[in-house]
Protein backbone atom coordinates (compact mmCIF):
# COMPACT_ATOMS: atom_id res chain seq x y z
CA UNK A 1 0.00 0.00 0.00
CA UNK A 2 2.76 2.35 1.15
CA UNK A 3 6.35 2.53 -0.03
CA UNK A 4 9.60 4.52 1.22
CA UNK A 5 13.13 3.91 0.84
CA UNK A 6 16.18 5.55 1.03
CA UNK A 7 19.96 5.84 0.35
CA UNK A 8 22.44 8.83 1.60
CA UNK A 9 24.34 10.40 4.29
CA UNK A 10 21.98 9.84 7.08
CA UNK A 11 20.15 7.88 9.80
CA UNK A 12 17.35 6.16 7.09
CA UNK A 13 15.45 4.79 10.27
CA UNK A 14 13.88 8.61 11.05
CA UNK A 15 13.56 9.35 7.17
CA UNK A 16 11.65 6.27 6.75
CA UNK A 17 9.19 6.02 9.71
CA UNK A 18 8.60 9.71 8.87
CA UNK A 19 7.72 8.90 5.51
CA UNK A 20 5.25 6.45 6.71
CA UNK A 21 3.55 8.40 9.04
CA UNK A 22 2.47 11.10 5.86
CA UNK A 23 1.31 7.35 4.00
CA UNK A 24 -1.11 6.38 6.90
CA UNK A 25 -4.36 8.43 5.23
CA UNK A 26 -4.24 5.48 2.79
CA UNK A 27 -4.60 3.24 5.42
CA UNK A 28 -2.85 0.06 6.13
CA UNK A 29 -3.21 -3.17 8.47
CA UNK A 30 0.46 -3.95 9.26
CA UNK A 31 4.26 -1.97 8.63
CA UNK A 32 7.59 -2.51 8.28
CA UNK A 33 11.11 -1.88 7.73
CA UNK A 34 14.61 -3.01 6.76
CA UNK A 35 17.83 -1.43 7.10
CA UNK A 36 21.40 -2.42 6.09
CA UNK A 37 24.54 -1.70 7.79
CA UNK A 38 27.81 -3.34 7.86
CA UNK A 39 27.17 -6.86 6.26
CA UNK A 40 23.67 -7.15 7.71
CA UNK A 41 20.08 -6.90 7.63
CA UNK A 42 18.04 -5.51 10.46
CA UNK A 43 14.42 -6.37 9.61
CA UNK A 44 11.39 -5.00 11.80
CA UNK A 45 7.77 -5.71 10.66
CA UNK A 46 4.56 -6.24 12.53
CA UNK A 47 0.85 -6.22 12.43
CA UNK A 48 1.25 -2.49 14.30
CA UNK A 49 0.90 0.82 13.59
CA UNK A 50 3.17 3.36 12.27
CA UNK A 51 3.52 4.67 15.79
CA UNK A 52 4.39 1.53 17.07
CA UNK A 53 6.66 0.45 14.69
CA UNK A 54 8.79 3.53 15.31
CA UNK A 55 9.06 2.11 19.42
CA UNK A 56 9.88 -1.64 17.72
CA UNK A 57 12.60 -0.13 15.44
CA UNK A 58 13.70 2.10 18.71
CA UNK A 59 16.80 4.95 18.59
CA UNK A 60 20.06 4.61 17.11
CA UNK A 61 20.21 3.26 13.73
CA UNK A 62 23.02 3.96 12.09
CA UNK A 63 22.28 2.16 8.84
CA UNK A 64 22.09 5.03 5.52
CA UNK A 65 20.06 2.86 3.38
CA UNK A 66 17.02 1.07 4.02
CA UNK A 67 13.67 0.38 2.80
CA UNK A 68 9.65 0.87 4.11
CA UNK A 69 6.34 -0.37 3.81
CA UNK A 70 2.69 -0.19 4.67
CA UNK A 71 0.47 -3.14 4.04
CA UNK A 72 -2.94 -3.29 2.96
CA UNK A 73 -3.08 -7.46 2.91
CA UNK A 74 -4.34 -8.75 -0.33
CA UNK A 75 -2.60 -12.71 -0.11
CA UNK A 76 -2.29 -13.79 3.14
CA UNK A 77 -3.70 -12.34 6.83
CA UNK A 78 -2.54 -9.41 8.14
CA UNK A 79 0.29 -10.78 10.76
CA UNK A 80 3.58 -9.98 11.74
CA UNK A 81 5.17 -12.25 9.65
CA UNK A 82 3.07 -11.05 6.04
CA UNK A 83 3.71 -7.73 7.05
CA UNK A 84 6.76 -6.44 4.89
CA UNK A 85 9.70 -6.37 3.88
CA UNK A 86 10.02 -10.01 2.89
CA UNK A 87 13.15 -11.86 2.89
CA UNK A 88 14.97 -15.01 0.66
CA UNK A 89 15.68 -18.02 2.56
CA UNK A 90 19.69 -16.45 2.90
CA UNK A 91 18.33 -13.18 4.63
CA UNK A 92 20.02 -11.12 1.43
CA UNK A 93 17.22 -9.41 -0.29
CA UNK A 94 14.65 -7.59 1.29
CA UNK A 95 11.78 -6.27 -0.63
CA UNK A 96 8.67 -4.21 -0.08
CA UNK A 97 5.81 -4.39 -2.68
CA UNK A 98 2.68 -2.55 -3.63
CA UNK A 99 0.14 -4.37 -5.72
CA UNK A 100 -0.76 -7.81 -6.45
CA UNK A 101 1.19 -10.53 -8.50
CA UNK A 102 -1.18 -12.67 -10.35
CA UNK A 103 0.96 -15.45 -11.07
CA UNK A 104 1.71 -15.88 -7.03
CA UNK A 105 0.93 -19.37 -6.85
CA UNK A 106 2.54 -20.72 -10.06
CA UNK A 107 5.38 -18.51 -8.83
CA UNK A 108 5.30 -20.33 -5.42
CA UNK A 109 4.47 -24.06 -6.09
CA UNK A 110 7.57 -24.01 -8.89
CA UNK A 111 10.02 -22.31 -6.07
CA UNK A 112 8.33 -24.87 -3.29
CA UNK A 113 9.53 -27.69 -5.71
CA UNK A 114 13.00 -26.26 -6.25
CA UNK A 115 13.42 -26.91 -2.86
CA UNK A 116 12.29 -23.19 -1.24
CA UNK A 117 10.91 -22.64 1.90
CA UNK A 118 8.72 -19.79 1.70
CA UNK A 119 8.06 -17.99 5.81
CA UNK A 120 5.10 -15.95 4.57
CA UNK A 121 1.43 -16.63 3.30
CA UNK A 122 1.68 -13.45 0.52
CA UNK A 123 2.47 -13.33 -3.17
CA UNK A 124 5.56 -10.54 -2.48
CA UNK A 125 8.23 -13.48 -1.01
CA UNK A 126 7.81 -14.99 -4.46
CA UNK A 127 10.20 -12.21 -5.84
CA UNK A 128 12.56 -11.57 -2.67
CA UNK A 129 13.09 -15.61 -3.70
CA UNK A 130 13.53 -15.39 -7.50
CA UNK A 131 15.69 -12.52 -7.15
CA UNK A 132 17.96 -14.00 -5.23
CA UNK A 133 17.97 -16.85 -7.28
CA UNK A 134 19.01 -14.64 -10.31
CA UNK A 135 21.87 -13.64 -8.28
CA UNK A 136 23.36 -17.35 -7.15
CA UNK A 137 22.92 -18.22 -10.82
CA UNK A 138 25.22 -15.09 -12.17
CA UNK A 139 23.08 -12.20 -12.39
CA UNK A 140 25.95 -9.40 -12.41
CA UNK A 141 23.92 -6.92 -10.48
CA UNK A 142 20.82 -6.21 -8.47
CA UNK A 143 19.49 -4.50 -11.23
CA UNK A 144 19.52 -7.62 -13.68
CA UNK A 145 18.30 -9.47 -10.80
CA UNK A 146 15.28 -7.73 -10.47
CA UNK A 147 14.76 -7.24 -14.29
CA UNK A 148 15.40 -10.82 -14.63
CA UNK A 149 12.55 -11.67 -12.09
CA UNK A 150 10.15 -9.58 -13.01
CA UNK A 151 9.98 -11.10 -16.63
CA UNK A 152 8.93 -13.77 -14.74
CA UNK A 153 6.09 -11.68 -12.72
CA UNK A 154 2.39 -11.17 -13.75
CA UNK A 155 0.45 -8.58 -12.14
CA UNK A 156 0.96 -4.98 -10.39
CA UNK A 157 3.51 -3.85 -8.85
CA UNK A 158 5.10 -1.15 -6.99
CA UNK A 159 8.67 -2.41 -5.73
CA UNK A 160 11.85 -1.44 -3.64
CA UNK A 161 14.86 -3.94 -3.16
CA UNK A 162 17.61 -4.28 -1.14
CA UNK A 163 20.73 -6.54 -0.98
CA UNK A 164 22.73 -6.28 1.75
CA UNK A 165 25.93 -7.61 0.17
CA UNK A 166 25.42 -4.65 -1.46
CA UNK A 167 23.65 -1.85 0.06
CA UNK A 168 25.67 1.26 -2.21
CA UNK A 169 22.38 0.66 -4.36
CA UNK A 170 19.07 -0.24 -4.54
CA UNK A 171 16.50 -0.87 -6.91
CA UNK A 172 13.03 -0.16 -8.12
CA UNK A 173 10.11 -0.85 -10.31
CA UNK A 174 6.75 -0.29 -11.19
CA UNK A 175 3.92 -1.75 -13.46
CA UNK A 176 0.67 0.10 -12.80
CA UNK A 177 1.42 0.84 -9.49
CA UNK A 178 3.12 4.36 -8.63
CA UNK A 179 6.43 5.06 -7.65
CA UNK A 180 7.99 8.80 -7.67
CA UNK A 181 12.17 9.06 -7.14
CA UNK A 182 13.09 12.16 -4.81
CA UNK A 183 16.23 13.32 -5.73
CA UNK A 184 18.47 15.10 -2.99
CA UNK A 185 21.64 16.19 -2.14
CA UNK A 186 23.89 13.15 -2.18
CA UNK A 187 20.57 11.23 -1.05
CA UNK A 188 17.84 9.60 -2.64
CA UNK A 189 14.52 8.86 -1.83
CA UNK A 190 12.00 6.64 -3.47
CA UNK A 191 8.33 6.41 -2.45
CA UNK A 192 5.00 5.42 -4.22
CA UNK A 193 3.23 8.88 -3.01
CA UNK A 194 5.24 12.35 -2.98
CA UNK A 195 3.78 13.11 0.16
CA UNK A 196 6.27 10.63 1.85
CA UNK A 197 8.98 13.10 -0.20
CA UNK A 198 8.23 16.21 -0.52
CA UNK A 199 9.92 17.19 2.95
CA UNK A 200 12.96 16.43 1.61
CA UNK A 201 12.95 17.12 -1.90
CA UNK A 202 10.95 19.00 -4.36
CA UNK A 203 13.14 17.47 -7.66
CA UNK A 204 10.95 14.15 -8.64
CA UNK A 205 11.18 11.56 -11.30
CA UNK A 206 7.61 9.37 -11.87
CA UNK A 207 8.55 6.52 -13.34
CA UNK A 208 6.58 4.79 -16.21
CA UNK A 209 4.92 1.08 -16.37
CA UNK A 210 7.50 -1.15 -17.28
CA UNK A 211 10.48 0.70 -16.07
CA UNK A 212 13.33 0.01 -13.21
CA UNK A 213 15.93 2.35 -11.83
CA UNK A 214 19.21 2.03 -10.03
CA UNK A 215 19.54 4.71 -6.86
CA UNK A 216 22.98 5.33 -5.24
CA UNK A 217 23.52 8.06 -2.71
CA UNK A 218 24.38 10.84 -5.48
CA UNK A 219 22.98 9.72 -8.59
CA UNK A 220 19.69 7.50 -10.29
CA UNK A 221 19.58 5.73 -13.87
CA UNK A 222 16.91 4.49 -15.14
CA UNK A 223 16.15 1.31 -17.79
CA UNK A 224 13.29 -0.25 -19.46
CA UNK A 225 12.57 -4.00 -18.34
CA UNK A 226 14.16 -4.70 -21.79
CA UNK A 227 17.26 -3.08 -20.72
CA UNK A 228 17.05 -0.15 -22.12
CA UNK A 229 18.14 3.26 -20.64
CA UNK A 230 15.87 5.94 -20.57
CA UNK A 231 16.46 9.75 -20.37
CA UNK A 232 13.87 10.83 -17.60
CA UNK A 233 13.66 14.91 -16.96
CA UNK A 234 13.17 15.89 -13.19
CA UNK A 235 10.32 17.46 -12.37
CA UNK A 236 9.90 20.26 -10.04
CA UNK A 237 6.80 19.77 -7.62
CA UNK A 238 5.12 22.93 -6.72
CA UNK A 239 4.30 21.14 -3.09
CA UNK A 240 5.99 22.18 -0.15
CA UNK A 241 5.99 19.99 3.05
CA UNK A 242 2.72 22.27 4.24
CA UNK A 243 0.97 20.93 1.84
CA UNK A 244 1.16 18.08 3.89
CA UNK A 245 0.81 18.70 7.60
CA UNK A 246 0.75 15.50 9.95
CA UNK A 247 -2.48 16.44 11.83
CA UNK A 248 -1.27 15.93 15.31
N1 LIG B 1 -0.08 -8.13 -2.32
C1 LIG B 1 0.83 -7.75 -1.28
C2 LIG B 1 0.42 -8.37 0.03
O1 LIG B 1 -0.68 -8.73 0.24
C3 LIG B 1 0.99 -6.22 -1.15
C4 LIG B 1 -0.27 -5.52 -0.68
C5 LIG B 1 -0.10 -3.99 -0.62
O2 LIG B 1 -0.19 -3.33 -1.67
O3 LIG B 1 0.11 -3.46 0.50
O4 LIG B 1 1.23 -8.50 0.90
Amino acid sequence: CGIVGYIGKREAAPILLEGLQRLEYRGYDSAGVALAHRGRLRVTKAAVRVGELRTLVGEDNPAPVGIAHTRWATHGEPTDVNAHPHLDAEGRIAVVHNGIIENAEQLRAKLIASGVEFASDTDTEALAHLIAARLRDGAETLEDAVRGALHQVEGAYGIVVLDVKNPGEIVVARNGSPIVLGIGDGEMFVASDLAALVRHTQRVVYLDDGELATLKAGDYRTSTLQAKRTDKTPTEVELSDEDYQLDG
